[in-house]
């Protein structure tokens, strides 16, 4: 008998023990004390304390959704990969984030988008873990939790401090490029349906003969660009922190389903070499003109998780996830995320993370990998050490035996990429000002570098971003100078 609704199932322990009371803690008397024996209300207590696991320390506020990609353009002479070929459909799982702010931060804060995708293909899990700009703030991983620390909070105060920021990037010229993205219209998408996805990274194709091309990911909204200004993005924060997490759950529930059409740039593997610049520098694009978008697919998002906690919370995407026909390039930032994202699952969701319904691929797994924390999935191997006698999995080197390399070799050395006829750190954040924005995004640019400089940056530091935006474009850099000293 259950009160009020008759239809709805009795309350249990988490063992499925019918409890007593949804209201009443066991005591000695209506007014005496709790308890300890009250094994269930001491469960509530304590598997409420241990609600959370850790938040990312980076892309910690987000929202996801699964969906399906679909092949629509013949690549199978750059990537014999699974995933990319013609008229294959592939389930997959797509979530965006921002990259400074904490859990309960806004949506609308300028920053970085995260858009990591993973797609359950049937040669295991291949993770596509991009942001929605094409360049990056650094070049090499070593520096990567230094800048994340200038976007996050000073020690003492607790605080977010734009001189911080400044300090490191006017000190690391090579941020500039994504500095200028980032200050410009696309730092703050409307939503994130009206937003591109990038890959980044410069990563590896190989086809079914063997043969090796460098690409570039594009995926490109099918709802539009569109964007927010400061003063909307401003006001939104204050009225709506989970805006952008509202959007995509409300559009996908109302059958409106958002989709992208992903194209690549394919570089010619011996190009590479002698390449104008350093193809493999995430601070840099590849000029269209010289390596023309090819459509792959279209991915479409069009299945809300059920338990936002177990599918996107619990979400693990990992760079390393690179599934046959696919491999990593000579980026040093891609070398050292492929470290990173498993480690930090390990520590953030637990060792068996990939067991869990997000995670968890939809081909066959016959690792070798036993026991730990919260295992629950038994091993389908016959036995538990490799090589064995028993009918255990063995790789199959006829059919995956070659690795997607290059080939390299020199002396061990801690050095900058060495650089090239058009290396250096201004000229494409410059064409960026001059050749894809218009006059009304130059002028909403300078606004918004000038209202964040204006906000608590102070000599040298203000010093230096002035000059760091001459180094970008003259004219703009004096115009936000004359902005911020004007007031
Ligand atoms: P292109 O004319 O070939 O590319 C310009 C691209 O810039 C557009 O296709 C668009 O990319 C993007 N863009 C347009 N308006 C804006 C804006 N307000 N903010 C940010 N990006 C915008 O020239 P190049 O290839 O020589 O590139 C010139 C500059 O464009 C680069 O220095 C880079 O900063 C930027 N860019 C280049 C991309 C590339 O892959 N080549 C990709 C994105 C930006 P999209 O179609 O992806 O929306």
């Amino acid at each position: 008998m259950t009160d009020g609704n008759p239809k709805a199932p009795y309350t249990t322990t988490n063992t499925g023990i019918p409890v007593e009371s949804d209201e009443h803690s066991l005591t000695v008397g209506s007014d005496g004390p709790i308890l300890l024996h009250d094994h269930y209300a001491i469960e509530k207590m304590a598997q409420f304390n241990r609600e959370r696991v850790p938040e990312r320390v980076v892309h910690a506020k987000g929202g996801g959704a699964y969906g399906r990609f679909e092949v629509t353009n013949d690549v199978s002479q750059f990537t014999k990969a699974d995933l990319f070929q013609p008229g294959k459909h592939t389930e997959m799982l797509a979530r965006f984030s921002t990259v400074a702010g904490e859990q309960g931060s806004p949506d609308t804060w300028r920053d970085p988008r995260g858009f990591a995708l993973k797609f359950y293909t049937e040669q295991g899990n291949y993770d596509l873990v991009g942001n929605n700009t094409p360049v990056f703030f650094v070049r090499d991983t070593i520096k990567f939790q230094d800048f994340i620390r200038s976007q996050k909070r000073q020690p003492d105060t607790g605080l977010r401090d734009n001189n911080m920021q400044w300090d490191f990037w006017t000190l690391s010229p090579e941020s500039a490029h994504q500095v200028t993205y980032l200050m410009g219209d696309r730092g703050v998408p409307k939503t994130w349906r009206h937003m591109n996805g990038y890959g980044s990274h410069t990563f590896m194709w190989v086809n079914g003969g063997g043969e090796r091309f460098w690409i570039k990911y594009h995926i490109k909204t099918d709802q539009g660009i569109d964007f927010l200004t400061q003063a909307e993005a401003d006001q939104l924060a204050g009225t709506d922190g989970d805006a952008h997490r509202r959007d995509l759950f409300d559009s996908i529930a109302s059958g409106n389903a958002p989709s992208w059409t992903m194209y690549v740039q394919v570089m010619p593997f011996e190009d590479a070499a002698d390449y104008r610049f350093n193809p493999f520098d995430l601070t840099k694009v590849w000029p269209h003109g010289d390596y023309p978008l090819i459509e792959v697919g279209r991915m479409t998002l069009d299945k809300n998780p059920e338990d936002f906690f177990i599918h996107i919370e619990q979400a693990a995407f990992e760079p390393s996830n690179m599934v046959p026909g696919i491999g990593p390039s000579p980026d040093k930032m891609l070398l050292g995320r492929m470290f990173s994202y498993p480690d930090t699952h390990r520590y953030r969701i637990g060792p068996n993370y990939a067991q869990l319904p997000p995670n968890r691929p939809h081909s066959p797994v016959n690792s070798y990998a036993k026991d730990g924390p919260m295992r629950y999935v038994a091993s389908q191997a016959s036995a538990v050490y490799a090589p064995n006698s028993y009918g255990g999995p063995a790789a199959d080197t006829d059919r995956f035996g070659e690795p997607a390399g290059w080939e390299s070799s020199g002396p061990m050395v801690r050095e900058a990429y060495k650089l090239r006829r058009d290396d250096d750190d201004f000229g494409q954040a410059g064409a960026l000002v001059r050749k894809a924005m218009d006059d009304g995004a130059r002028e909403r640019l300078v606004a918004n570098v000038a209202g964040h400089l204006s906000n608590g940056v102070t000599r040298p530091v203000l010093e230096r971003a002035f000059q760091y935006w001459r180094n970008i474009d003259k004219g703009i850099g004096d115009r936000i100078a004359a902005k911020v000293n004007g007031g």
